[in-house]
């Protein structure tokens, strides 16, 4: 039997590690690492990367299309063809579009897809008439992602991961990059600090994997990050240590925001973060001195006052100059390794896929001309509204790849509203959490058994090839949505045959990724960094000359502190936050099928101080209940000193929704996942 090496880029986090998938007949024998390639991982992959074709041989997988005929949630269903399938949602959709008009209809796009197939939800939301668009990464970017759009006019990486070994300070703020992206933390954090000395700071309330090379540990209470970031603010202005010659020629708002921050010294910080003053001081006068590497992820991300706090951030970075140059990084850090193919798509419920607003009439005509079919000029709901409108102004949605049962916060709620739903639709590979209470199933094909296109952290657009057959009857993403489109009447907008086709006419719809095409990302493994406007490298540093913004400058602004939504009180004292784990992704949807995960992090547990411990009364192994004012969940206790006292911390792969907070930001739409009041106490076995 012939073996076949199918370059494949991992599935899960964001980094982008390539490797070669052993391919026999259809099916996947191992895997081999690639020491020869040219990308970030050269060769090493973490826990998740060495299991990552583990869940694709699960008997669980899906394979045929489902019809329900138990209750919702009850997860009873019946096989049906995929004729069938279509036919009945198509009708659905017809139904429903003329009892209550295209707006009554939601897409989700997911951060677990290709590019190519991101493209095709937002593509067919459009056709059949919707703007209510969006993915589950709402919650996890959508902080830092305007906040930097606001500023720079461009939210993406600076920087190429490469250029973080140049760094002299690396700061690592509500990111456990050890955990989340290890290839990552290995290949270039530590090569920086090790190697070439860099000073290394973390800003947690959890000691993270790897704070051992951090010469200080900041632990502020969740959810008042912003306070510090004021102060720093405050710090690097007063004492004059911010880049007066960028900041004049490159910047615009420094005295509003000068005025904005006086008031915020380290002192009325520490009283809010419990973080020393003097600490404080010192961290800004690193990061104002130095070349700085600034990584953030969902401890800045998963806050309703994160916006603010991911303002203050960019503030900071455009007044130190730490942008624009090479051997400084900042941006976004997406938790998945296709978090960007659903941003760089427009899935967002007031966006075009070249960017632009669904508001802009140029813009959208200019896309009805490549499309062919008009587009709404509506701005749809954003994953909470629409949870919130199940029932009422949303009757149908169509989810592909997305578990929002267990992701979207205050799951129990999100769980009853499911239920309100005339139609749901689920495309995935498993029978999720969210497909139980779907009315059609349909079965999907999994990373390896596809080929498409994933954009890591750094912007490296690069290609996966198919290396396995689906099992049963589970087809592509994007053939499911092809074929749709055809039943639906749509036909002559989704001519595709292959992901190739997919992805040229994306070259010629979003100008940034014009260079990427299948046939220069087939002959150069090592991919292009968008913006890509022509086949070759691409940009590897963004604002060397300039901002995107409407003068070119960076726009600073003015930041105020803000309260997160809900503090600790008597009933509720103590602060719940959340992380997540080396050998899981996300809700668990693969990597509680993969066996060698599965058997080294087999369940939940709440880290909790051994001051709180001794309090409550509770001990390592003891079994506890975490409440907060949505529910509460059962699960084993680890008393350490790793999490501050008042602050108990639970891995979010498993049921910590169940506890978080739906309220939302008023413009990021931003649920409160990081930093909720709640109480523990032990439960006698
Ligand atoms: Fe996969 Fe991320 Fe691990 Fe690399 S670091 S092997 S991309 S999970």
């Amino acid at each position: 039997m012939a073996e076949k090496l199918v370059p494949v880029v991992c599935p899960w986090c964001s980094v982008g590690c390539r490797f070669y998938a052993v391919s026999v007949n259809g099916y996947i024998r191992k895997i081999e690492f690639d020491y020869d390639h040219p990308t970030v991982n050269r060769g090493k992959l973490c826990p998740k990367g060495v299991a990552s074709y583990q869940f694709i041989n699960s008997p669980k997988r899906l394979k045929k299309p489902l019809k329900r005929v138990g209750e919702k949630g009850e997860g009873k269903f019946e096989e049906i063809s995929w004729s069938e399938a279509y036919r009945i949602i198509a009708e659905k959709i017809k139904e429903i579009k003329e009892t209550y008009g295209p707006e009554a209809i939601a897409f989700l796009g997911s951060e677990k897809i290709t590019f190519e197939e991101n493209y095709l939800v937002h593509k067919l939301s459009k056709a059949i008439g919707t703007n209510h668009l969006d993915f589950p990464g709402r919650y996890c970017q959508y902080s830092n992602s305007p906040a930097r759009t606001a500023v720079f006019g461009s939210a993406a990486a600076t920087n190429p991961f490469e250029d973080v070994a140049k760094a002299e300070f690396i700061l690592i703020w509500g990111h456990n990059p050890a955990e989340t992206a290890p290839v990552f933390f290995g290949q270039y954090i530590e090569k920086a600090v090790l190697d070439n000395g860099a000073e290394m700071v973390v800003i947690d309330p959890r000691a993270t994997r790897g704070h051992k090379y951090a010469s200080m540990h900041l632990k502020p209470y969740p959810g008042t990050d912003l306070a510090i970031a004021l102060a720093m603010l405050n710090v690097v202005i007063s004492e004059e240590l911010y880049d007066k010659e960028f900041v004049n020629e490159r910047t615009t708002g420094f005295e509003e925001l000068k005025e904005a921050v006086k008031e915020y010294t380290p002192e009325w910080a520490e009283k809010i973060s419990g973080v020393p003053a003097e600490d404080i001081r010192k961290v800004a006068r690193l990061f104002a001195t130095k070349r700085t590497a600034l990584f953030v992820n969902e401890g800045l991300n998963q806050h309703v006052n994160g916006f603010e706090f991911a303002l203050a951030l960019a503030n900071l970075i455009a007044i130190t100059g730490n942008i624009g140059k090479e051997g400084v990084w900042s941006g976004v850090f997406p938790g998945a390794q296709c978090g960007f193919c659903a941003a760089m798509t427009g899935i967002a419920p007031n966006k075009l896929p070249t960017g632009k607003l669904v508001t802009d009439e140029a813009a959208r005509a200019e896309l009805e001309r490549l499309w062919g079919f008009k587009i709404p000029d509506w701005v749809g709901f954003d994953l909470t509204t629409m949870i919130r409108e199940m029932g009422n102004k949303i009757r149908m949605m169509y989810i592909v790849g997305g578990n929002i049962a267990r992701s979207a916060p205050n799951s129990r709620w999100v769980r009853e509203q499911l239920k309100k739903l005339d139609f749901l639709v689920v495309q995935d590979i498993f029978l999720t959490e969210t497909a139980k209470y779907a009315d059609i199933v349909l079965p999907a094909a999994a990373w390896f058994e596809k080929t498409g296109t994933a954009i890591s952290a750094e912007r490296r657009v690069q290609r996966s090839y198919k290396a396995a057959n689906p099992p049963g009857e589970a087809k592509p993403d994007w053939l499911i949505l092809v074929e749709l489109a055809k039943e639906l009447g749509l036909g002559e907008y989704f001519k595709y045959e292959h992901p190739d086709e997919i992805l040229r006419e994306i070259n010629s719809v979003i100008p940034i990724f014009k260079g990427a095409t299948p046939e220069y990302l087939a002959e150069h493994p090592e991919g292009c960094f968008f913006p890509c406007t022509e086949p070759g490298e691409g940009t590897k540093v963004l604002f060397k000359n300039g901002f995107k913004t409407s003068d070119g400058k960076a726009h600073l602004q003015p930041v105020k502190w803000r309260e997160p939504p809900e503090m600790p009180d008597e009933e509720y004292p103590l602060w719940l936050t959340n992380f997540r784990l080396v050998g899981h992704w996300h809700t668990g949807t693969m990597s509680f099928e993969s066996p060698s995960l599965e058997k080294r992090w087999p369940e939940e547990y709440v880290m909790i101080n051994p001051k709180d411990a001794e309090k409550y009364g509770i001990r390592s192994g003891d079994l506890v209940k975490v409440e907060t004012r949505r529910g509460s969940v059962l699960v084993r206790a680890e008393v350490t000193d790793h999490v501050r006292e008042g602050v108990i911390a639970m891995p979010n792969h498993w049921n910590i929704n169940v506890l978080t907070l739906e309220t939302i930001h008023e413009k990021t739409k931003m649920a409160e996942l990081k930093a909720v009041a709640a109480r523990i106490r032990k439960v006698e076995e």
